[in-house]
């Protein structure tokens, strides 16, 4: 069923000044299921003035009475988590049950896990011969949160909970591809009461709405999470206008399992790496780099694995792929298993369409594929496909496997799969990544830092990085004689 969404300003619905919306599509069944308002920088103006109108009162409050306002959301989302997870389902085509266990649960523990880091958050102090410095980190002001569409709720409260923590007004926008459940997170704010214009959010194309998010001279900060070719647009906008930046951007992450792993426990964190969320994840592991003794074995079986993941209907809590986010994206990954071929690959499974019908028959499926005999050096093995695509290569030595997951442009994270503690601590110390899994993949403490090198992004969040991102340090100097 069709809905007519809007954007939210000043705590209440607000139609597009321009009157202009599109539709949004179920990926799974092609059906549109939302028409969504297509702002420009009009609505952004109306937003960061709200915001700003908030923001005195706001940043006034104590961060216990911002950490009670965290938690009062954390609690709504979830009175409300089956709707939430059917949402996002919906509009992103990951299966239900993974909403369900995973995105929305996760985005309920960053609300709460950003309540309680704000309300322990302490400042320092420098005592020095006649003289106390200390610090104190203030709210920057309006700040803007532009997210992509494969955790669409979990990457916007991920950046909602530790910007309010800290004192700061928001305005957010979601990916025009995702739009459903930031809406619904808005409705939350009115319905549990918060002040009016501390969370606006403006729905739109990212080369209008979003670009004018980052260009708006009142917005002080962009948290921007998304492809690396747009965040060096943002970073073009932003950093003459001094905003303060942060960049989780894009990866090409390797796996890198080594003839001493335990072996089906490898096979199985592999397989979950690399196709989880249809491999739609920024840390999937989509280079899987095998040490040679072991390569054929390993193929085998994780062949074997991939080729019995159940690919279907999103809203069947049996399914382990659901449908890509659109069929524009499934070309593009589509296009990728074309060229692999072409550069020389041999594709293991996969590469096809599933045979799906009724509703599902347009959706946006593709098999989970596994390809080898690349080049570590292909396109194919270098370039992000963000999709239900593995390619696996061989290696001979340590030193080999190091140079061959170094091989991008990427430096997000990789994972390392073996039994020897030295040999973890070697390889994880010489990877060009801002994150590293021994033995497992995407084990999440809030607490850690989390973000990449290279091109894959800049700055980090989590934590109290998050909470330093969202704030200025001040120190204060009292001349003590
Ligand atoms: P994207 O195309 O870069 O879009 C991300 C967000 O930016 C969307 O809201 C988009 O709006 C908006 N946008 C587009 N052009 C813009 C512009 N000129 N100015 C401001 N905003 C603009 O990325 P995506 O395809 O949604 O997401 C996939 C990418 O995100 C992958 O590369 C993935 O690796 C990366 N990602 C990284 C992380 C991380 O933590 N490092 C996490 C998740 C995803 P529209 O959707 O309306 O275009």
């Amino acid at each position: 069923m069709s809905q007519k969404i809007s954007n939210w300003i000043g705590g209440i619905p607000a139609a597009p000044q321009q009157g202009r919306f599109f539709e949004n599509r179920n990926p799974a069944t092609n059906e549109i299921i939302a028409l969504v308002p297509q702002s420009d920088g009009s609505d952004v103006d109306a937003a960061v003035r709200a915001a700003q109108s908030a923001l005195p009162a706001w940043r006034a409050t104590s961060p216990a009475e911002r950490a009670d306002l965290l938690d009062a959301v954390a609690d709504c989302i979830e009175g409300r988590l089956e709707e939430f997870a059917v949402l996002e389902s919906q509009d992103q085509g990951k299966p239900v049950g993974l909403a369900r266990r995973v995105d929305i649960p996760r985005a309920i523990s960053n609300f709460r896990f950003f309540a309680s880091a704000v309300r322990q958050f302490s400042a320092e102090s420098y005592v020095m011969p006649g003289a106390l410095n200390y610090t104190s980190r203030k709210p920057i002001g309006v700040v803007g949160l532009i997210t992509p569409w494969n955790l669409p709720l979990y990457l916007l409260s991920w950046k909602t909970a530790p910007a309010l923590a800290m004192g700061n007004c928001i305005v957010a926008k979601p990916s025009e591809l995702t739009p459903l459940t930031a809406n619904a997170l808005a409705e939350v704010f009115t319905d549990i009461g918060a002040p009016p214009g501390i969370f606006n959010l403006v729905q739109g194309m990212g080369a209008d709405c979003g670009q004018a998010i980052v260009a708006h001279p009142n917005i002080k900060a962009v948290s921007f999470t998304g492809g690396t070719a747009t965040g060096r647009s943002v970073a073009a906008t932003g950093a003459p206008l001094f905003k303060k930046l942060s960049l989780e951007l894009g990866g090409k992450n390797a796996s890198v399992v080594f003839a001493d792993c335990d072996f089906e426990k490898t096979v199985s964190g592999t397989v979950r790496a690399g196709f989880a969320n249809q491999g739609e994840i920024c840390l999937c592991g989509s280079r899987v780099l095998v040490e040679r003794s072991i390569y054929d074995r390993f193929k085998a079986a994780f062949t074997e694995k991939v080729a019995a993941l159940k690919v279907g209907d999103p809203a069947d809590e049996a399914t382990q792929i659901g449908a890509l986010n659109s069929l524009a994206h499934r070309e593009k990954v589509s296009s990728y298993i074309d060229l692999a071929q072409e550069e020389g690959g041999t594709l293991l499974t996969g590469g096809t369409r599933p045979n799906l019908s009724g509703a599902l028959k347009d959706g946006a499926f593709l098999n989970p594929t596994v390809i080898d005999g690349l080049s570590i050096n292909s396109r194919t093995a270098t370039e992000e496909i963000f999709g239900p695509v593995v390619t696996l290569h061989p290696f001979d030595s340590e030193d080999e496997a190091v140079q061959m997951a170094n091989n991008t442009r990427y430096g997000l994270s990789a994972s390392v799969w073996t039994q020897d503690l030295g040999k973890a601590h070697r390889v994880s110390d010489a990877l060009e990544v801002g994150m590293v899994w021994v033995n497992t993949w995407l084990m999440r403490d809030l607490r850690v830092p989390f973000g990449g090198v290279k091109e894959s992004g800049v700055g980090r969040e989590g934590g109290r990085w998050s909470l330093e991102f969202y704030s200025e340090n001040k120190n204060t100097c009292i001349k003590v004689d």
